[in-house]
């Protein structure tokens, strides 16, 4: 099994992984890097590859695991694609938003296959398994095997979400884990209490950017008072928590409440006078734009919890000091991928979703499994 690595290793963004049997070609997810120029932004893989590959697997609707997916199509692409009926919902408009130059136009709808978490399939001589990833709803990880050797490819997993369930991984020989937050020990529990300290320190209202999908269910469940969300995010967040198979036991009910309780906002309207929630993370896209900018001028306190790509609104507010950043975990902390690789105990471990640097950090932390290869390599199992 040859495993070509074409975006997301020594970088966050873009993640994307092709595997090579002699009877068949896949990749796994083709995401955009939001803090990549040109064809940086997209995965490394030519069209003669893409034109040979028979089938895509998506993990999840995040746009660094499925923004290229329109693009795939308009450079040579046209297998199958594999994704469940949620990811499937969710990833329309994320393409179209994160790619303006071929996202929407390109996705061929009609070649979605769409499959259920705990799924065993076939594509040519390759076996598919796969597991709730405990990140996103819809989002699931996947395990490929030629018969001889298992690869486990995580996406992004969260193994003790407060909101949402993982399937445990089983054993493999190679795994490509989650490194977006390299050797952070800090549980969430500890970051929930300094996100809500942080809150009542600010009593006249602060914005919260957070994805529409996976952190903005994570971060209701652990606000406990009075939050606003913009009007846009109600339909979607309750068709998320409407998905009790994705989440923890009584969470659905817990959430669907918290979701009903929130005050509506939109730009007409001042930024109110308790914690807002408006997504994307990043304030690249959605309501956030808009809402960063607002908060920006009128110095109203800004809390970020995430990801923060290089050029985005988030990332000049925070140089600014006009944002606060304080990680919610929504990826695997130290602790969690040592309990991972313990329980799947493969002879190849590899990060993706991280620096070199990061990298060089996870290899010490794992110095018998860890592999260290980037963007542009391959290996074979
Ligand atoms: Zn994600």
């Amino acid at each position: 099994m040859k495993v070509s690595l074409f975006g997301g290793f020594g970088e966050k963004g873009r993640t994307s992984v092709g595997i090579e049997t002699p009877g068949c070609r896949l990749i796994l997810d083709v995401g955009i890097n939001t803090s990549g120029k040109g064809a940086d932004a997209y995965p490394k893989v030519d069209a003669e590859r893409l034109r040979r590959t028979d089938a895509i697997l998506v993990t999840h609707a995040h746009e660094d695991h499925v923004g290229a997916l329109g693009w795939c199509f308009a450079n040579g692409f046209s297998g199958r694609v594999y994704m469940t009926a949620e990811t499937r919902g969710d990833m329309r408009e994320i393409v179209a938003a994160y790619d303006a130059v071929s996202g929407r136009s390109s996705l061929d709808f009609d070649s979605i296959e769409t499959i259920s978490p705990g799924a065993r399939f076939s594509i040519g001589n390759i076996g598919v398994s796969t597991g709730r990833s405990g990140h996103i709803v819809g989002g699931i990880w996947y395990a490929l095997s030629d018969g001889d050797r298992r690869l486990i490819y995580c996406g992004d997993v969260v193994p003790h979400s407060a909101v949402f369930e993982m399937d445990p991984l089983p054993s493999c020989n190679a795994l490509l884990y989650d490194g977006s937050y390299g050797v952070d020990p800090i549980g969430t529990d500890a970051r929930i209490r300094d996100i809500l300290a942080w809150i009542d320190a600010h009593p006249h209202g602060c914005l919260l950017p957070t994805p529409l999908a996976g952190r903005s269910l994570e971060l209701l469940a652990a606000l406990k008072g009075v939050v606003a969300i913009h009007g846009s995010m109600r339909e979607p967040l309750n068709a998320q928590v409407a998905e009790h198979k994705w989440l923890r036991a009584g969470m659905g009910a817990e959430l669907a409440a918290r979701i009903a309780a929130a005050r509506d906002w939109n730009e007409k309207a001042a930024l109110p006078d308790c914690p807002l929630l408006v997504h994307d993370g990043m304030g690249m896209t959605g309501p956030a734009a808009i809402a960063l900018a607002r908060a920006g001028e009128e110095r109203h306190p800004v809390l970020l919890t995430g990801h923060i790509p290089t050029g985005s609104p988030a990332e000049r507010l925070l140089k600014a000091g006009q944002a606060d950043w304080i990680r919610l975990p929504t990826h695997p902390t130290l602790p969690e991928n040592q309990m991972l690789l313990r329980g799947c105990s493969p002879q190849i471990a590899l990060a993706h979703s991280c620096s070199t640097q990061d990298m060089e950090k996870l290899r010490v932390a794992f110095p018998a499994v860890s592999r260290t290869l980037v963007t542009g390599q391959e290996f074979t199992l």
